[in-house]
């Protein structure tokens, strides 16, 4: 939340372009009081265009062209949600996503720019592969690349069609890539000359650059219909491709003219000088999807960046009662075009200018924008990655949310054992998460209780995540879901806020309890300082006569499968603090939506002995709860499947605020040979919606870790297994 007060009003901010990520950082940078921002994008990373060629051509990593959107809008107290918009609807002031529930705002702003038309020559959206999404082009070009290395002295040929700046810096970027193969590249290009605004200079110089790398242009060449390996142009002509290209014109989304807000011939918004909607005051846009009808513009990046403080000045303005500001964009904008290697042209006017120098000069540029979002106002910078030497005192950071705020296992503990001598008959829980309702004479029922403080700041994906860190309690003891009972606290707020959240929230855990046929009964909600949610729920063994799986009944012999990875723990610690990559953040989440309801009844079915799950007291004090006085346990640590980017933080010594208290297992830890100590520390990782732990006879445990594989458990592993503790031996678990 921005500004510390009750939340009052919804900015939903619609795609991640270059005018999103300046305003969102300006704005964070002066929180408006009761205004909440959401930010909605596809994906955690967005390309900076101007060094898109660079990475092709292999002078920048992925990372220095994108902008980490995850981490950006954690710095700003900004909620993201991983979604696509497909309408809007101004009437209900409500923006639909793909796959999920619609959201409402009370100002809403776009900036998801443009898309290659893909629509006016037929063929080209089956064959072709469109310079955007950047995503999909990067997937494309890193397939390219690896095909071409695997079969080295293949002839390929790749076509690009185009002729605007886009197209030629990507065909001298690719030429550049794959100078020392055996590469053809030919720019299809339909008008009489390329680069049709630039001055003469810099257009010559752009053709001797082509011409150097051998890039064969074609000119007045009219792309008529795409086939599969061949264009056929408009004269008759069937050249052939192994790779097409595609970077012409720029499309709009149809959700912008389906909104019924007006927009210019091409379908882009139509906006006035303040970047509003000509219809709608609430509806901002700015980048390629806006055009400016006072001065239309060429869709160019520049123009977005330019328009990313007036955008960020506007909202405030509108939000706060204040005059808005006129955006006049400049006539003429100076353009770089980098020529594949280490040179560019510039182009401003009547001037121009090309060389190493002006690549030079490009890539400061380039940098220093992209710096804005790398060196964020207090946080760490991302180069002191790996250089911690050792576990940081995790006593000062701000308590963990998940899992990792758990109360500690000796407490709770304690406490219950000291409440279970006072009250014999009443409490008889030991800290199990489920436990058989004492009988009735009905069938055996299963209840369990688990609540979570926020830990995912996308109120829909909370839901999803806080239900099946519920329900794995039940499906840990074989049993099927019945019902469910809400516990809700949300941050104060007025009312229509309250209901929009209490709404995600809620339709988030229906989402995965319809999935299991499990009824929401009923719950209790109440507002407070922060978000927590949490579910009762009961369930019944999952067949007749079935007995229910425990935690105890491991044999000496068994293997133990678990199966999800672990690290969220250590992940959404080192998101707090700014230092974990957007893509790691979405592959855990994606895990902790994951459920474990497949994963139960594969292990009943394949005969399981024991089964626990996985949460905020880390794998080693489950398992240790697994084991007979009698047990002692062997784990591979090199075969424990872990989250993308887990181990890296641990070996920085980022850890959740309750490793340590979980850490305090550690004593029973037993070392055969070298360990690797930051794998060793995973085991104290409090996790969120973890996976089970399976314990089962040697012989069925491939069975089953492939039935888990082939039901989309991928990284189902066997971990270790159970050994007899013979006399005289120190309990504990051998780790190797
Ligand atoms: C190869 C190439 C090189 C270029 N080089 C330059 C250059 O050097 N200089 C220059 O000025 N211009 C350049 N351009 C043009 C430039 O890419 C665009 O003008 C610029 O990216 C537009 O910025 P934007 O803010 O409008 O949107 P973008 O930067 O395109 O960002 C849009 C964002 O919105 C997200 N989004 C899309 N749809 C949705 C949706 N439905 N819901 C939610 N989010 C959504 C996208 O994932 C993306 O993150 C180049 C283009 C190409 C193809």
């Amino acid at each position: 939340m921005q500004g510390g007060a009750e939340i009052r009003q919804d900015l939903v901010l619609v795609g991640g372009g270059h005018s999103h990520a300046l305003a969102l950082r300006m704005l964070a940078m002066k929180p408006i009081e009761g205004l909440r921002i959401t930010l909605v994008s596809p994906a955690s990373h967005t390309p900076y265009s101007g060094m898109l060629p660079g990475l092709v051509a292999g002078h920048y990593s992925f990372e220095q062209v994108h902008i980490d959107l995850a981490r950006l809008c954690q710095w700003a107290g900004v909620r993201f949600l991983v979604a696509e918009v497909t309408a809007l609807d101004p009437m209900t002031r409500q923006l639909s996503l793909a796959g999920r529930p619609p959201i409402n705002y009370d100002l809403v702003s776009i900036d998801i720019g443009s898309q290659p038309e893909l629509d006016t020559v037929p063929g080209v959206r089956a064959h072709a592969v469109p310079v955007k999404p950047v995503a999909d082009l990067w997937q494309r070009w890193q397939a390219l690349q690896g095909r071409l290395l695997a079969q080295a002295g293949m002839d390929y040929r790749v076509a690009m069609v185009g002729g605007g700046a886009g197209s030629v810096e990507l065909a001298m970027a690719m030429g550049n890539r794959l100078a020392d193969k055996s590469v053809s590249i030919d720019l299809w290009c339909g008008a009489p000359e390329i680069l049709q605004n630039y001055n003469a200079r810099a257009r010559r110089a752009v053709m001797a650059a082509l011409q150097r790398q051998g890039i064969v242009v074609h000119l007045n060449a009219r792309v008529e219909r795409v086939e599969q390996g061949c264009l056929v142009m408009a004269d008759g002509a069937r050249p052939v491709y192994d790779e097409l290209f595609w970077c012409t014109g720029a499309a709009a989304a149809p959700w912008i003219t389906a909104s019924g807000l007006r927009t210019d011939g091409g379908g882009f918004l139509a906006v006035r000088d303040t970047l509003q909607s000509l219809d709608d005051d609430r509806v901002f846009a700015a980048g390629d999807i806006a055009t400016q009808v006072n001065h239309p513009r060429p869709k160019a990046g520049v123009f977005a960046v330019r328009q990313g403080p007036v955008l960020a000045h506007n909202l405030r303005a509108l939000l706060l009662d204040k005059p808005l500001r006129n955006h006049r964009p400049q006539q003429r904008f100076l353009s770089l075009i980098s020529l594949g290697g280490k040179q560019a042209t510039a182009d401003k006017g009547p001037f121009s200018a090309a060389g190493r120098w002006v690549w030079r000069w490009k890539d400061r540029i380039d940098r220093e924008f992209m710096s804005r979002f790398e060196e964020l106002p207090g946080s760490m910078p991302m180069a002191s990655w790996g250089c911690l030497p050792e576990l940081a005192g995790a006593e000062r950071q701000q308590p963990c949310g998940g899992c990792g705020a758990k109360v500690d296992a000796d407490t709770l503990g304690s406490v219950l054992a000291q409440l279970s001598r006072q009250y014999p008959e009443h409490c008889r829980g030991n800290g199990d998460d489920a436990a058989a309702i004492p009988s009735t004479g009905a069938s055996t029922v299963v209840q369990s209780l688990d609540v979570l403080r926020e830990m995912v700041a996308d109120p829909w994906q909370m839901g999803r995540i806080a239900a099946n860190h519920a329900l794995s309690d039940l499906y840990a003891c074989g049993a099927r879901p019945v019902s469910a009972l809400a516990a809700v606290t949300l941050p104060f707020a007025g009312s229509a806020i309250l209901q929009r959240e209490l709404r995600q929230l809620l339709a988030g855990a229906l989402h995965e309890f319809a999935a299991v046929d499990c009824c929401l009964t009923g719950g209790h909600s109440m507002q407070g300082p922060e978000l927590s949610l949490g579910f009762v729920v009961n369930g019944t063994p999952l067949a007749q006569d079935q007995r229910l799986l425990s935690k105890r009944g491991l044999a000496p012999g068994d293997l133990l499968v678990l199966t999800k990875p672990l690290g969220t723990g250590t992940l959404f610690a080192a998101h707090m603090q700014l230092l974990a990559d957007g893509r790691d953040i979405s592959a855990a989440v994606e895990s902790m939506l994951q459920s474990n309801a497949v994963a139960a009844e594969l292990a009943v079915t394949h005969g399981a002995s024991a089964c626990t799950d996985i949460t905020g007291f880390g794998l080693l004090r489950h398992l240790l709860e697994m084991l007979d006085a009698d047990h002692c346990a062997r784990l591979q640590l090199a075969q424990l499947p872990l989250l993308s980017g887990a181990l890296q933080q641990l070996r920085c010594g980022i850890v959740s605020t309750t490793h340590a208290a979980n850490a305090r297992a550690g004593k029973v830890l037993c070392r055969e040979g070298q360990v690797d100590e930051a794998r060793m520390q995973m085991l104290f990782d409090p996790q969120t919606s973890g996976g089970l732990l399976i314990g089962i006879a040697a012989d069925r445990a491939p069975v089953l870790r492939d039935a888990l594989r082939q039901r989309a458990y991928a990284q189902a592993e066997i971990i270790g297994e159970v050994l007899l503790r013979e006399p005289g031996d120190a309990p504990g678990v051998v780790v190797r």
